[in-house]
């Protein structure tokens, strides 16, 4: 019997999402024995031109990670999935914008500028942007337009699944797999990881006091965390509260507060609001001033609250 045929792609992305798969070990041999690659654009050689010869159906699933912000991401991930019965938001970027999502905050003029005008490392006085379309020795070179902002992979294209993390850890990217060869999938829209807390799973979660108070913000890059305490009862900021379990809690046993790559559960619209509202409820302040002033010792707020997920929020991205 034939095997089924999956894709990997890869649109606005660091690369660690690939990097999740060779992680299976040997595991990959058992998805490599299942299943037929079709694409897969960081290690083998398909072109667009084989993609767009695949007759509908022919490839069963296409895993789709990073955000999308150019017209030839869009146009991959529209041909992709006219062609797979089944597509998979694989990791955080696709899942919810991710880290470039962060581009965000500002418009696409200014992360234009920074990129080919500011940077150290650029030497442009002529403030050159690259171009659509550039005529060099009678030839036409066209490039990708850079789009105003970035967006998550089911703003551009209905999506399946989506498989949280960043990158996705082997154990969910095996069980997912495992899934799809046994016609065992949750129902459409699911993210396959626990609808759980981070907190609910985490190994400190019993050194909570009853009554927890945050006196100030600390930072990991300037103090030394206690490893058998929770991190929000010591001051820092952990996205535990508001981010789906699953990673095997990967940066708590590494004495680094959650960033929250998991995104929230399906009862949090937003993650960053909802982390916003339970530090709110937290903080040891009785008056407005003192609140503001505990505040103020938070570094970098929206780049904490919304480190993975700006694009996937209620907030989206900056309109000018
Ligand atoms: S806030 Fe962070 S450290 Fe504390 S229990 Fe939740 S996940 Fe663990
Ligand atoms: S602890 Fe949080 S940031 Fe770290 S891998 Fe898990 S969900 Fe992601």
């Amino acid at each position: 019997m034939a095997k089924p045929k999956v894709a990997f792609y890869w649109c606005a992305s660091c690369g660690g999402c690939e990097e999740a798969v060779v992680d299976l070990h040997e595991d990959i041999l058992k998805v490599v024995e299942a299943v037929d690659i079709a694409l897969w654009p960081v290690a083998l050689d398909f072109k667009r031109k084989h993609v767009e010869a695949w007759k509908p159906g022919e490839v069963t699933v296409a895993f789709i990670n990073g955000a999308v912000r150019t017209s030839e991401q869009v146009e991959w991930v529209k041909l992709l999935r006219e062609k797979c019965p089944l597509v998979i938001a694989f990791g955080s970027c696709a899942h919810l914008g991710g880290i470039p999502g962060l581009s965000n905050f500002t418009t696409r003029e200014k992360s234009l500028a920074t990129k080919y005008h500011k940077s150290p490392s650029v030497d442009n006085p002529e403030e050159i942007l690259p171009k659509l379309e550039t005529e060099i020795n009678g030839y036409k070179l066209e490039l990708p337009e850079f789009l105003s902002a970035v967006r998550k992979l089911d703003d551009v294209i209905e999506v399946d699944y989506y498989l949280p993390g960043c990158p996705p850890v082997p154990d969910l990217i095996s069980q997912a797999v495992t899934a799809i060869l046994e016609g065992k999938l949750p129902d459409k829209g699911a993210v396959l990881a626990p609808d759980k807390s981070l907190c609910d799973t985490c190994p400190l979660k019993d050194s909570k006091p009853d009554i927890m108070k945050i006196e100030s913000f600390k930072r990991v890059a300037t103090t030394n965390p206690d490893p058998e305490e929770c991190f929000l009862a010591q001051g820092y900021v952990c996205m535990g509260p508001a981010t789906r379990s699953g990673c095997g809690e990967l940066c708590i046993r590494g004495n680094m507060p959650c960033r929250g790559c998991f995104g929230p559960t399906s009862e949090a619209r937003d993650g960053g609001t909802k982390m916003l509202s339970a530090i709110g409820s937290l903080l040891d302040a009785t008056t407005q001033e003192v609140s503001d002033r505990l505040a103020e010792t938070m570094v970098d707020p929206l780049g904490t609250l919304y480190r993975f997920s700006l694009p996937s929020s209620i907030l989206k991205h900056r309109l000018s």
